[in-house]
């Protein structure tokens, strides 16, 4: 069913949008222009993310602005200002550099939304350091997997989370040199120390040392098909991205109240979560608790949010609320809903204006391209279903390969590969150590997202799903063999195939199919102990919700598990010639 779209009044709006003729400003846009609206180091004149979104405002008149706002499970407040996080930052800069972190090398966050992270992130940044978060919801091993991958040389992390996830991986990660509890007053041993007791005698003072725009600056896991996690790497130069979305997509004012649900674990947690709003100079609301609809519905009245940026899982499970629920709260501050990370059905987007008072604005980006790229943008009309036209600066279009060399360029509706020319500031430039894997990406002048997709006749792209067999479950990538391997390392299991099954709410549940060793008897026993042991290893985010005992699972000549056959099977759906089916590899 086709939904009408949803038109604009500019006139009628509270703020005037920043982008208002998007084809004039599309066709005299440049990122060399953007680039020269920064600041710049201020002795070496390089572009550090750090001095742009925090010392350029606490040098400035925002000083005593408050940047960050955390609110605790228990409702408790911790605010930074930009001059707070200057101090914070310089503090935690000062320490990696008396570790002799030296630049390039990681630091590791793994501790959730927590105020720690704040002027750990810009700290790390300063000193010439990469930023690597991890999801505080994974198990033991997607955080030794990528912990060993991304070559950590410290982990800043909660005595909890050092306990039980990654003190039994110590021994086999020779690179860690150092542990910094963030909980903790005293130390536990020489490697593992307690951070507020060495930030103590930090100096607040810090000089950003010369950082070139195409410094490695952030290291972010994503997952693949096969194989095992990627690591895709971010340069200072992104900032230019995160500051032309902050002001067209998410179109940030001043005085703006901003809030970005996504976990830092993510990289729209990072990218939006931190980077965009400070660049705008704007607060930052952070919420270290998981969703609740009347904490979220109380968050968005008491804190007075104005700009919200959630995401479809969020957004569905609060259309399961009744709507007296919502009824409840002044939700007047209020003026733009944002949402990312899967698609949002026309139906959330009307949902948003009938019962939150305002359309949802879906974008489209991912880990690789380092900000939104396309975009419902304020003042423009929404189509319900679409992701949005592209954002001023890149270059979208639908392609279809003719050859490993050589795609063609589609006409409008036509359905193909989502793909990106090449260049834009937030690009990823590696991922770390699988220079094969990167160069896969790309064919010619086109970056391949690995989505279908389709666009009409005025540029509005409209999402059909994966080319690949990536699972997106509550808004989290999940790679099929990761989970595969682990289970496969169940003493019962023979073979496992793990696949997205489409579920009304979370996108995608987990779903294991596993074949047993000769000799073991399936039984309901033993289904609940893969399901837990899934979860032990994998944590909640990436372990398989269902599990379903087979004799064989399908694979191709070559011996691969043919996952879309598995899903059509489970979807009843017809399974077709299956000699068309391709092995993706991504
Ligand atoms: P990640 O790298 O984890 O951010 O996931 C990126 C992937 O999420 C994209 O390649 C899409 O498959 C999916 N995605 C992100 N935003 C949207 C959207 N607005 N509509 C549909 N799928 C989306």
């Amino acid at each position: 069913m086709q939904f009408p779209p949803i038109k604009k009044n500019v006139e009628t709006m509270p703020v005037q949008p920043n982008l208002l003729d998007y084809e004039h400003t599309c066709a005299t846009f440049s990122w060399d222009e953007v680039r020269r609206s920064f600041d710049g180091l201020p002795e070496s004149g390089g572009l550090n993310i750090a001095h742009e979104a925090v010392d350029r405002h606490a040098d400035g008149p925002r000083r005593e602005h408050i940047a960050i706002r955390c609110l605790s499970k228990d409702n408790k407040i911790v605010e930074f200002t930009y001059g707070d996080l200057k101090e914070g930052s310089n503090r935690f800069a000062n320490l990696l550099n008396k570790l002799t972190v030296t630049k390039g090398e990681r630091v590791f966050w793994l501790a959730g939304r927590l105020p720690a992270l704040y002027p750990m992130f810009f700290g790390t940044l300063k000193n010439c350091n990469v930023f690597c978060p991890l999801f505080a919801a994974f198990g033991p091993e997607p955080i030794f997997q990528r912990l060993e991958r991304g070559d950590a040389r410290v982990l800043v992390t909660t005595e909890r989370q050092y306990n039980k996830k990654v003190a039994p991986h110590l021994p086999q990660l020779p690179a860690l040199k150092h542990v910094l509890l963030i909980d903790k007053e005293e130390d536990l041993n020489e490697q593992v120390l307690s951070l507020p007791r060495l930030l103590e005698t930090s100096s607040s003072l810090f000089t950003i040392p010369p950082t070139d725009p195409e410094d490695m600056a952030i290291l972010h896991f994503t997952s693949g098909t096969t194989g095992m996690p990627k690591g895709a790497v971010h340069v200072h130069n992104a900032v230019l991205t995160h500051a032309v979305t902050g002001k067209y997509v998410l179109d940030l004012h001043p005085e703006d109240i901003f809030w970005c649900t996504a976990d830092p674990g993510w990289v729209t947690g990072t990218s939006y979560g931190i980077i965009a709003p400070l660049l705008h100079g704007i607060t930052c609301i952070v919420d270290e608790a998981d969703f609740d609809a009347e904490r979220w519905y109380r968050i968005l009245q008491d804190q007075r949010v104005t700009v919200w940026y959630t995401a479809p899982t969020a957004i569905r499970m609060l259309m399961r609320t009744p709507p007296e629920q919502r009824q409840r709260y002044d939700l007047s501050a209020l003026r733009l809903i944002h949402s990312v990370g899967e698609p949002l059905n026309p139906e959330a987007v009307l949902w948003g204006k009938h019962v939150l008072g305002l359309p949802i604005h879906d974008n489209w980006w991912q880990t690789e391209t380092g900000g939104i790229m396309i975009a419902n943008y304020a003042a423009l009309e929404i189509r319900p279903g679409s992701m949005g036209r592209a954002l001023p600066g890149i270059e979208a279009a639908i392609v279809t390969r003719t050859s490993a060399h050589s795609v063609r360029v589609e006409e409008p509706d036509i359905k193909g590969d989502l793909a990106l020319r090449v260049g834009w500031p937030s690009m990823f430039r590696a991922y770390l150590h699988d220079e094969e894997r990167y160069r896969k990406c790309f064919i010619g002048e086109w970056y391949l997202t690995g989505d279908l997709a389709s666009r009409d006749k005025d540029g509005y792209y409209w999402f059909f799903g994966r080319a690949d067999d990536i699972i997106k479950t509550a808004g989290h990538m999940v790679g099929p063999f990761e989970v595969e391997s682990s289970l496969m390392e169940h003493k019962a299991v023979a073979e496992a195939g793990v696949i997205g099954k489409p579920d009304p709410v979370i996108g995608e549940v987990v779903k294991a199919f596993v074949v047993l060793k000769p000799g073991i008897k399936e039984s309901e026993d033993l289904r609940l102990e893969l399901i837990g042991f899934g979860r032990t290893r994998l944590g909640s985010a990436v372990a398989p919700r269902e599990l379903e005992f087979v004799g064989n699972l399908p694979k191709t000549r070559s011996g691969k598990i043919m996952r879309r056959l598995l899903k059509a099977q489970e979807l009843g759906l017809p399974i077709g010639d299956i000699s068309t089916l391709e092995e993706s590899e991504s």
